[in-house]
């Protein structure tokens, strides 16, 4: 069964091609600057050259379409026809309380991604755009959603529940609904498969820790608290998001510093973060090196970064009143041995006792903890895409 995964963002499309049989990765690719000058394609498909193509592409469509072509081009595409497509995995963000697991699209499906437009206004757009582009130029492939949103639908009503008059929850959708689910997800079953033990059985803190970043409590194989919330905003601090802050500042935002509600909404999303913090970078690896050259600012925003990190996990393992697994995953997460270092080491009262020679791994399934340590800790690359790719080989081979 070969299975077509996309993600799509405003003006960007990833692609993997998977042969679920080995669930191996046939071809994979990035389109960018879709609807903007200089769209290209880069693609590349194992035991051949990587391509390039730069043409003019207007729409989700036609990137679509350009990626369906290399798919199929005899010196570049793994495939000889489209038809060896058997069903379509899109990314789709926000799922609102309409779905706690992936489906098969069809138009009722539609409408209520659509209805969930409000909810997430930049995301649920381009991921339409997508399966509409699919539907039109692949008629008659199943297709299926996969929702950032639907593991977190597990969460207890205490958990999703903002302090706000009641009617903003039933009225207007206003909770908590996290994201990343599919790498929070996939990451928590790994780790259970890694210890050899049933997942209903496990408490896991997931740390997602990306340039988005968020950290979920997995218990008995279910989420019951995620650090984002009705957006990606809420939480942790992120490469360029907040994260958490007192709402009141947003008011004060607008009433005393005579911002606009734009502007804010820009602020708290694009130029905050260890971005606003260190005025240097949203990337980690330019953060340390600015450390090292005695950039105070940079290292405060790695601390602020690190002690956020820190409060979320406790604050996790006392929701689930202790706690058997820790997963590091996403760029930093998998990829910085500081990172984890730096959180690890304030969670000596959990019982978790890094080794620093293991934790040295960079981008691979390991286990860091020492042998005595209480608590397993693990690096766990993440793998939306796979998750993605798995769902809709079951959905659409059923
Ligand atoms: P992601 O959003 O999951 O792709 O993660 C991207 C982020 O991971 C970057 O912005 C970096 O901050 C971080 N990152 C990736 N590799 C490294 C590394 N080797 N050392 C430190 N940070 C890294």
């Amino acid at each position: 069964m070969e299975i077509l995964v996309i993600n799509c963002g405003s003006s960007s499309l990833k692609y993997q091609l998977f042969d679920m049989e080995r669930e191996a990765v046939m071809a994979k690719g990035l389109v960018e600057r879709i609807g903007i000058a200089g769209s290209r394609l880069i693609h590349s498909c194992p035991g051949k050259d990587e391509v390039r193509i730069e043409k003019p592409l207007e729409s989700h469509k036609q990137a679509i379409s350009l990626v369906l072509e290399t798919l199929t081009h005899p010196e570049h595409g793994p495939l000889e026809s489209f038809e060896d497509i058997d069903a379509i995995g899109h990314r789709v963000v926000h799922g609102g309380e309409a779905f706690a697991r992936s489906v098969k699209i069809d138009s009722e499906v539609m409408e209520a991604i659509k209805r969930n437009i409000d909810l997430a206004p930049l995301h649920n757009p381009p991921n339409i755009m997508g399966i509409e582009a699919c539907a039109e130029i692949l008629p008659g492939v199943p297709q299926v959603a996969v929702f950032d949103t639907a593991f977190h639908q597990t969460m207890p009503d205490y958990a999703y529940i903002y302090g706000l008059p009641y009617e903003l929850y039933k009225e207007h959708g206003i909770r908590r609904y996290g994201f990343h689910g599919t790498s929070h997800q996939y990451v928590a079953h790994r780790a259970a498969a890694l210890v050899g033990k049933p997942l209903e059985e496990l408490k896991i803190i997931t740390c997602h820790l990306g340039n988005g970043a968020s950290i979920t409590a997995v218990q008995g194989g279910k989420s019951v608290e995620t650090s984002m919330g009705f957006t990606p905003l809420e939480g942790l601090i992120m490469g360029t998001r907040s994260g958490d802050i007192d709402p009141a500042i947003i008011i004060h935002m607008l009433n005393y510093l005579g911002m606009t509600a734009d502007e804010v909404n820009k602020m708290l999303n694009k130029k905050s973060g260890v971005y606003g913090i260190s005025g240097v970078s949203s990337d980690f690896r330019d953060l340390e090196q600015a450390e090292e050259e005695g950039n105070w600012r940079a290292a405060l925003a790695m601390k602020s970064f690190y002690h956020r990190v820190v409060k979320y996990i406790g604050a996790y393992a006392a929701v689930m009143n202790g706690a058997d697994i820790i997963v590091f995953t996403a760029g930093l997460g998998e990829n910085s041995d500081v990172a984890r270092e730096e959180v690890c080491k304030n969670l000596g009262y959990l019982g978790v006792e890094i080794d620093k020679k293991k934790n040295g791994v960079r981008g691979k399934e390991a286990e860091i903890s020492t042998d005595s340590s209480r608590v397993k800790v693990f690096v766990i690359p993440t793998n939306e895409e796979l998750m993605i790719a798995r769902d809709t080989a079951e959905i659409a081979g059923a």
